[in-house]
């Protein structure tokens, strides 16, 4: 069986290869990302510096590199296009806190009248968040101790609220998107986007999530736990709130 055929997503859906297993354009791409995010890491920038914006700009191109690479080497393009966005209703979850912190920040320096619309799409969002957890469904599922059931069941109940992510504009495109987190970028059809009505990460293998290699990730999160100031919180509205809220402290 050669690499290409054991390289395949898992049931739910993650692509996750292991660093030797990568093509050469890919294992590249991951190795810049290493480099990058140690520099960043071992000459302890802090957040607000413009070097730790622009290191992670750049860190977002190589994922960009990687991605292409390792689906060209698949033999499976993805379909995604800036302006289709079923993707953006579900509750993005695992981004990295320094990812909304940087994101926040902009918004409030550049776009100040946005970013209090924005702040106020993402409390929306964590009241219906936590309406749906407190409903009797998902307490059911908590009381006998099925966390994982309870968790896939309160996103899906989320996705089907059909609420687009507060950084998506009145044209259905991603306000950020140069910018957005690695997450959403890691998030990719294969087939129709029409398919993305529905979720397709619990439904079928249609689309699939990206990640970088094992050691790459926890460099990353080596990072995300330097600058999180919202601990235990990881999920793109609920930090989106949270950041654009505060106005103190380096952010
Ligand atoms: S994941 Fe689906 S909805 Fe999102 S950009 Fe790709 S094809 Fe479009
Ligand atoms: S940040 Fe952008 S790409 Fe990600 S969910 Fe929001 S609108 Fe979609």
């Amino acid at each position: 069986m050669n690499t290409q055929q054991t390289m395949q997503p898992d049931e739910d859906g993650i692509l996750k290869p292991r660093r030797k297993e990568l093509p050469r354009s890919a294992a590249e791409a991951v190795d810049k990302i290493v480099q990058q995010i140690t520099q960043l890491l071992d000459q302890k920038i802090d957040l607000c510096d413009q070097a730790f914006a622009e290191g992670y700009d750049a860190i977002l191109q190589l994922y960009d590199q990687y991605q292409q690479a390792l689906l060209h080497y698949l033999g499976q393009p993805a379909v995604c296009r800036t302006t289709c966005a079923y993707c953006c209703l579900h509750w993005v979850e695992d981004v990295y806190s320094f990812e909304i912190a940087l994101l926040a920040r902009r918004l409030r320096q550049n776009l100040p009248d946005q970013a209090a619309r924005i702040r106020a799409l993402a409390e929306d969002d964590r009241r219906v968040f936590e309406d749906l957890l407190r409903s009797g469904e998902v307490q059911h599922l908590l009381g006998r101790g099925r966390d994982e059931a309870a968790w896939r069941l309160l996103v899906q109940r989320f996705f089907e609220q059909r609420r687009p992510c507060p950084l998506l504009t009145n044209d259905r495109t991603c306000s950020v998107y140069s910018r957005r987190p690695l997450t959403c970028r890691a998030y990719i059809s294969f087939r129709d986007p029409q398919d993305c009505k529905f979720n397709n990460l619990q439904s079928s293998l249609n689309a699939c999530i990206v990640e970088l290699p094992e050691e790459v990730a926890a460099t990353l999160d080596e990072l995300h736990f330097r600058f999180a100031r919202y601990e235990g919180e990881s999920s793109l509205r609920l930090l989106l709130a949270n950041y654009l809220e505060d106005t103190g402290g380096e952010n």
